[in-house]
């Protein structure tokens, strides 16, 4: 699934392909969006509109057109967007494309369809949609700190794992990151949240914060089939220090645990017994 940091990368790699340019039509399956009439509402939205600004905010890309209108993008489990030829070979579950004032095409596709694609509302220019009002912080921003995290885990029984994937406390760490920055802060992921000390709050957003920034500097992620917007085979691979490594030696230097793999909420934990507390 992708996360923050491959979300990231698709922005980045957008950007350049789609800013300034203009929709000149689309033409999508309707059958595979959610609703049949969104197609329409999607035309409205942005042909014959130029494209001003492709930004992410948690696992969302919103794109912004003239006239005050913009799309709000997901990539679900298995979404991918690419700009490409407009010869370019038809891939199967192409559920959204556009074409550009440059002959270009501006591809969606997503083979198992929990991505979406819908018109939203700015309240402002530059501003996010008000369909992710209730979303947390961003965890790269300033205002993901020890001190806002410390506020955000007191009175809070969920284990510590949870609240760091709950989106409205702070937008986009998914499963794999929430495990590997419990590791590089040490704190142990089934711990009530609000058991933590602020210095482990301290740790852990330090710890969020350096996973992230490493993983988009790798360009993404840790899935096989992510697609770079360009189209070219982008196959990244981020070393993971606990997540997938159940029963592996811990990577911490000089600790001799091993790492176990849990469950919580339905999701794969993995921690060291012996260097998280
Ligand atoms: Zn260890």
């Amino acid at each position: 699934m992708p996360e923050l940091p491959e979300v990231e990368t698709v922005c980045r790699g957008l950007r350049p392909h789609l800013v300034g340019r203009t929709l000149t039509g689309v033409r999508a399956t309707s059958a595979r969006l959610r609703r049949a009439s969104d197609v329409a509402a999607i035309e409205r939205a942005t042909v014959g509109r130029a494209v001003m600004d492709v930004r992410r905010r948690g696992k969302y890309i919103v794109v912004e057109f003239s006239g005050g209108t913009a799309l709000l993008l997901h990539l679900g489990m298995t979404g991918a967007m690419r700009v490409c030829k407009s010869e370019a070979p038809r891939l199967k579950h192409e559920h959204v494309v556009w074409t550009l004032d440059n002959g270009a095409e501006w591809r969606f596709t997503d083979p198992r369809r929990f991505g979406s694609v819908v018109v939203c509302v700015l309240p402002a220019v530059g501003a996010d949609p008000c369909e992710l009002r209730d979303l947390g912080c961003e965890p790269l921003s300033p205002q993901f700190s020890a001190r806002s995290l410390y506020a955000a885990t007191r009175e809070r029984r969920k284990p510590i794992k949870n609240l760091l994937m709950d989106q409205a406390v702070v937008a986009g760490v998914g499963n794999i990151y929430a495990n590997e920055a419990l590791f590089g802060a040490g704190v142990r992921p089934e711990r009530a949240a609000a058991g933590l000390t602020e210095a482990e709050c301290r740790r852990l957003v330090r710890a969020v914060k350096q996973v992230l920034r490493r993983a988009i500097r790798a360009g993404g992620t840790t899935i096989s089939d992510f697609q770079a917007p360009d189209g070219s085979a982008g196959r990244f691979h981020v070393e993971l220090a606990v997540y997938g490594r159940a029963g592996l030696p811990c990577r911490r230097r000089g600790c001799r645990g091993k790492v176990r793999r849990t469950v919580q909420a339905g999701r794969s934990t993995y921690h060291c017994p012996k260097c998280q507390r």
